[in-house]
């Protein structure tokens, strides 16, 4: 039998159902891996909360009422709220807060929601995550770096930075991970596995903390397509009580089309994607995955985005407009931290959130109150609003002719720790390739295309239209199929 901790969602799923591990076995090994915090990947990490899960699983095994994914563990990024482990989302602003409840997509993959139809996964606690999501590399968690398990002298992407990084050292089969501007399929990508960010309000927002959202939402982080189709399924599905952006869009089966033939699928390759500013390894890599795909059947067609360098002033003028009054919430009074020595009500605000917050939060916060402030609204945050209807309108001018769109998920492999420090400009602009369909509210994954420099992974993006990522899981999958690049794993695991 394979190691516990080298099995899939998949494998494990069919380990536990035929009884060949139980549930508490499978919690107990994972545990011990994640022993010592390797990555510093785990903010918090709870064994007889895990264990007392697992035995819940074993005993609905047992009684034949085990949910899809039943006993198989994950672990949460720590943007969504859980009752049973501290929520911080990266901040020290929340340092040691308990949620009174669990977020939709946790109590969905977990025990259901009023604990009916839960897919059944037992939570290996929360992982680390750049603060309020917000980054590229995880850096800015107010709990330290995260560091990429191919090599630890580099990031491991971001801001799903621990998703990732627990995902490929095999100290999690996955992860829950959130995507704003591309955090789930950056961090796919600079970590060699699997991620995929759904239609905006496909998956419910609800005990998400909130970034940026218009655009924020909540996808699986794995080792395979066939994993990601697995976790999506249970993950989906409206919320509409709860979240208002849900979209009444009945759950669905992402399994069921894996095995389609990809003859005749057309493949759009923007050449905005692939200019000065792509790096030749990744270029390489992703120019050979064309190459398999076609030999399956795909035909290429070459496109044009034309907005996607406007992408990043935009996005930046939007999520920190969105963030600084999302963020405005954390004041002391309600949640976490709150300053010790404070004369009055206003003091009390400012030097809480003086202390609380990192030096990336407060820079969006006052981006984004400078761009929505009388005198510039106009100017700045207007003007990004149009030109962000206009990039939407790109996307769907391209799907006249072509099924799914595919190009680099960043323009190099995952750069040294610290490398950016000084200079913030330098992460966002690595963002340009995953911006573009946050923007649009499209979906889109990474998944893994081989290695280039210092043998750092690179991943591919796909990108297809509202609602078809069951058609992205398709072309994932069967491109896995034909190659091993999803199965290597860091030295040493
Ligand atoms: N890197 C982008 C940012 O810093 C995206 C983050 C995300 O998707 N949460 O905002």
């Amino acid at each position: 039998m394979t190691q516990l901790h080298n099995m899939t969602v998949a494998q494990l799923a069919q380990t536990l159902q035929t009884k060949q591990a139980s549930a508490v076995e499978v919690a107990t090994a994972f545990l011990a891996r994640a022993g010592g915090n390797p990555h510093n990947a785990f903010l918090d990490i709870n064994s007889e909360v895990t264990l007392a899960q697992a035995q819940a699983s074993d005993a609905r095994i047992a009684a034949g009422t085990a949910g899809a994914l039943e006993g198989v563990p994950i672990a949460h990024k720590d943007v969504f709220v859980t009752r049973d482990f501290a929520t911080t989302a990266g901040s020290k602003i929340l340092s040691g807060y308990r949620s009174p409840f669990d977020a939709t997509v946790v109590q969905k993959l977990g025990t259901g929601v009023n604990h009916q139809n839960g897919a059944g996964m037992v939570s290996l606690g929360k992982v680390n995550c750049d603060e309020f999501a917000m980054g590229s590399a995880n850096e800015n968690s107010a709990y330290g770096a995260v560091t990429n398990p191919w090599d630890t002298s580099r990031v491991p992407g971001g801001s799903s930075g621990g998703s990732a990084a627990a995902v490929a050292a095999r100290l999690a089969p996955a992860a829950t991970g959130t995507d704003t501007g591309g955090s789930i399929r950056q961090p796919a990508s600079f970590c060699g596995i699997t991620g995929i960010k759904p239609t905006y309000g496909r998956a419910s927002r609800y005990g998400m903390i909130a970034y940026a959202s218009s655009l924020d939402q909540a996808g699986p982080m794995a080792r395979s397509a066939e994993d990601c189709a697995l976790l999506l399924s249970a993950m989906c599905g409206p919320d509409l009580d709860r979240d208002s952006t849900s979209l009444d869009v009945p759950a669905e089966n992402f399994s069921a089309k894996l095995g389609d033939s990809l003859a005749g699928l057309r493949i759009g390759i923007p050449k905005e994607f692939f200019g000065e500013g792509l790096a030749t390894d990744v270029r390489t890599a992703i120019d050979a995955a064309l190459k398999t795909l076609e030999a399956q059947g795909a035909k290429l067609v070459p496109i044009t985005l034309p907005r996607t360098e406007l992408a990043i002033p935009v996005y930046y003028i939007i999520a920190p407009a969105e963030a600084s009054s999302n963020l405005s919430r954390f004041d002391g009074v309600k949640f976490g931290h709150r300053a010790k020595d404070y004369t009055d009500l206003v003091s009390m605000y400012k030097k809480t959130r003086a202390e609380g917050f990192g030096e990336e939060v407060k820079r969006r916060i006052m981006t984004g109150a400078y761009v929505l402030s009388h005198g510039y609204y106009d100017a700045y945050y207007l003007q990004a609003q149009k030109i962000r209807r206009m990039i939407a309108d790109d996307f769907q001018r391209a799907f006249a002719e072509c099924d799914v769109i595919a190009g680099p998920v960043a323009p190099t492999v995952a750069w040294k720790l610290g490398n950016n420090a000084s200079d913030p400009l330098a992460d966002y602009l690595a963002d340009i390739f995953t911006l573009p369909a946050s923007l649009a509210g499209l979906p889109g994954m990474s998944v893994p295309v081989g290695f280039g420099e210092a043998g750092m992974p690179v991943g591919m993006q796909l990108i297809g239209n509202y609602l078809s990522e069951a058609r992205l899981l398709n072309v994932a999958h069967q491109y896995q199929l034909a190659t091993d690049h999803h199965l290597q794993k860091p030295e040493g695991i």
